[in-house]
């Protein structure tokens, strides 16, 4: 495989994070009954007309303006014709050939991945199957929602490419606040070309498309399954068709298409009952002036400022509840020490507790302001490393909000045993109950120093101050 060139283009759907559809005034929200959130205009019934949710415009712009896009002043509303049975009209109102941004760039590790256009269309309902009954439902309640599709150049060249483009957009698209960037819920969606060639300047091999794609790591493992098949067919001498296959993060493969599935003919044409879409520059300007600051810049600054790594800083920086939390806990005051100390405590102690609780980064992003005061009490000393793992397992394993069950563990867990007149009574009580251990002691046998220190800690139940035991303790033996 490595002496083969990978192409590689993303196209990347964004749900957008309005309250109302795209074209009607029914409501966004997931997880509503079924075809609760419906109406003539989404459910395609005849004469029922579109008009265009502005807010879904400037999200769109915000989009492109944060991706180095232009945002065209006139774009066109077309029909995308297919047939499908969760699409009740037959077509998807989308954009064509002109779309309501074009030609931005992303720069990821020191390389310009170039964007070919962003452009706002419809979602499409959802089939549900019934398990063995032959039967299937259709939901429209996601009919309708605002989507945008971003469309990159194939500049990419690894599976690991693919998928550090993907997180710096999602990352933007947070920050903007356009997307919610949730893969699972379908929030967030995409679809890879993928070819190969045997060089740099070799023509472009054939395409084939990824689809079905819902997490970072199907990302990656789907174009790099993909990159080893097409080499594999090409050198045993077999020819690759241009098709689309879907991705099965089950079996770890991609499976053709049925072929009735895939080779549509559209059919584009203007969408006769939207006027084209019209904005003035004002507008325009108006709207880049309301850009927060980018995950890029904000990584450079925790870079600079804060002295953090990269990978620490990028991490931080994928979520803005998470950076900003963090951010604001530190305050303006802290030392690059305290920085660095909260991050790790962050991308290591929490995330190794989240991953085995099953919970989701949204909630420890919301509990960073806690977590961080359990980050500062186990520094200083006063909660002991047992304690702060008991502390740590208890709170993420309830079902109560993390927020909440951190602050309770925090107040349960009380603070190590400091004070010295408890912990001499504790000392005096192990001697006392292993007097022929302290015997050996005094005869030479100092290597048995660690079994009293063991023994106190045992009988304060892990929460003794370590270091001021061994100091008292060496202290008694002297
Ligand atoms: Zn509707």
């Amino acid at each position: 495989v490595s002496q083969w060139r990978a192409v590689i283009g993303l196209e990347v759907h964004a749900q957008l994070r309005t309250r109302s559809k795209i074209f009607c005034g029914c409501a966004t929200s997931f997880g509503a009954a079924p075809n609760s959130h419906t109406c003539p205009v989404c459910l395609g019934l005849p004469g029922a007309l579109p008009v265009l949710n502005a807010e879904a415009v400037r999200l769109a712009a915000l989009a492109g303006l944060a991706t180095r896009c232009t945002v065209e002043l006139r774009s066109v509303f077309a029909r995308k014709n297919y047939f499908y049975p969760d699409l009740p009209k037959g077509y998807q109102i989308s954009q064509g050939d002109a779309p309501v941004c074009t030609g931005g760039w992303l720069e990821v590790d020191g390389r310009r991945l170039r964007i070919q256009r962003i452009h706002l269309e419809e979602d499409a309902g959802k089939l549900l199957h019934g398990e063995g009954t032959g039967q299937s439902w259709v939901d429209l309640n996601r009919a309708g929602t605002p989507l945008i599709e971003i469309v990159g150049e194939p500049d990419l060249c690894s599976p690991d490419e693919a998928v550090a483009y993907l997180r710096q957009l999602r990352a933007i698209l947070l920050h903007l606040g356009v997307c919610d960037g949730n893969m699972e819920e379908g929030s967030l969606r995409c679809d890879a070309n993928v070819s190969v060639r045997p060089s740099d300047d070799a023509p472009l091999g054939t395409r084939v498309e990824l689809k079905n794609i819902n997490s970072f790591r199907g990302v990656r493992d789907a174009i790099r399954y993909e990159i080893e098949r097409q080499v594999t067919v090409i050198e045993t001498g077999g020819r690759l068709r241009q098709e689309t296959r879907l991705w099965h993060q089950d079996s770890g493969r991609t499976e053709p298409m049925r072929s009735k599935e895939e080779a549509h003919d559209y059919r584009y044409f203007p969408e006769p009952d939207l006027p084209p879409l019209v904005l003035t520059s004002t507008q325009v300007e108006s709207w880049r002036q309301t850009l927060p600051e980018l995950p890029g810049p904000r990584q450079a600054r925790l870079e600079r400022d804060l002295q953090l790594p990269a990978a620490l800083a990028a991490w931080l920086c994928e979520a803005p509840a998470r950076v900003a939390a963090f951010e604001r806990v530190l305050g303006p005051q802290s030392t690059a020490e305290q920085a660095q100390a909260l991050g790790h405590f962050l991308m290591t102690q929490a995330q190794a507790a989240l991953v085995r609780s099953g919970r989701s980064w949204p909630e420890v992003d919301a509990a960073v302001p806690v977590l961080a005061e359990v980050c500062e009490r186990w520094r200083s000393g006063q909660l002991s490393n047992k304690m702060l793992a008991e502390l740590m397992a208890q709170a993420f394993s309830g079902d109560a909000p993390l927020e909440e069950a951190l602050r309770q563990a925090l107040a349960a867990a009380g603070s190590v045993v400091g004070d010295p007149a408890a912990l001499a009574a504790t000392i005096d009580e192990v001697l006392a109950a292993h007097s022929a251990e302290w015997a050996k002691y005094r005869g030479g046998q100092s290597q048995i120093f660690g079994f009293f220190v063991g023994q106190v800690m045992r009988r304060l139940q892990g929460k003794g101050d370590a270091k001021r035991v061994g100091e008292l303790l060496r202290d008694r033996l002297a």
